[in-house]
């Protein structure tokens, strides 16, 4: 079945001497007898930084975008090939800002999709409805088709081993939480249209004090996280949370790998 993941996603934050010490307290909190799987997306100019100090724990590490294209004339961009010599298992594709502040597309996250898992990188794929959509009762119809654009392109197969992050972006960013019921009916539709093998985070304001009602879903397989994953004690506690069992998930322990 499925393990659990969480992931912190630090965008647009970070400096050196502060990056080593939270990378450094990651690093020896998240290693303890069965923790989940953990990985940290930073800023492109700290991957190396981020292979220095975590390679060979139990954190991996990847980037927030990638670009669609594997080399060539595109200044400014960073291709799947390059992410892997830094080492880099995860890159997150189609995050909400990206959509809104850099006008990606269905399309283009669909491309992007496809370069990061030629390059055998493991995408995770961000899906997820404004206020506007929800209130209008869109939901649905908003993130199957962000879904579907990327089974089109890649094949339905292919999501059974990638990540799939929902964050309504009514809550990112804003401490407004989706409550664990609202969270995982829209993990009941993802799974029901990719594999009971996709591991499927809940991405959206997620904290310490509010992790473990949402992990507790039986379609909610970890955690993308924004805010919270730049404080060591908070995400680490959002990492314990994870580490609990589900009571039952078709009758298994959902998070014990295999
Ligand atoms: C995110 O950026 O993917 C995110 C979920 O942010 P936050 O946790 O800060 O809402």
């Amino acid at each position: 079945m499925r393990s659990r993941l969480v992931v912190g996603n630090w965008k647009m934050h970070g400096r050196r001497p502060a990056n080593e010490a939270l990378l450094r307290a990651l690093r020896s909190g998240a290693a303890f007898a069965g923790a989940p799987e953990c990985a940290v997306c930073v800023p492109f100019p700290y991957l190396a930084q981020a292979e220095a100090l975590l390679a060979g724990g139990p954190i991996a590490w990847g980037a927030q975008d990638v670009c669609e294209h594997p080399d060539g004339a595109h200044t400014g961009e960073v291709s799947a090939g390059m992410l892997a010599e830094f080492g880099c298992r995860y890159v997150i594709v189609g995050h909400s800002e990206r959509r809104q502040q850099r006008g990606e597309d269905d399309a283009r996250v669909a491309a992007k999709f496809c370069a990061a898992r030629a390059a055998d990188l493991v995408p995770i794929l961000c899906v997820g409805e404004t206020l506007a959509e929800r209130e209008a009762g869109q939901t649905e119809a908003v993130v199957l088709r962000q879904l579907e654009a990327v089974a089109a392109a890649a094949g339905r197969e292919v999501l059974a081993a990638a990540v799939i992050a929902y964050e309504p972006v009514w809550a990112i960013g804003t401490g407004r939480t989706a409550t664990p019921e609202q969270a995982q009916t829209v993990h009941a539709l993802l799974r029901a249209h990719t594999s009971p093998r996709t591991r499927l985070l809940y991405g959206g304001s997620v904290r310490a004090a509010n992790a473990a009602a949402l992990f507790a879903m039986p379609d909610v397989d970890g955690g993308l996280i924004g805010g919270a994953s730049l404080r060591a004690d908070e995400f680490l506690a959002i990492v314990r949370a994870a580490a609990v069992p589900r009571a039952h998930a078709g009758g298994e322990r959902s998070w014990i790998s295999g």
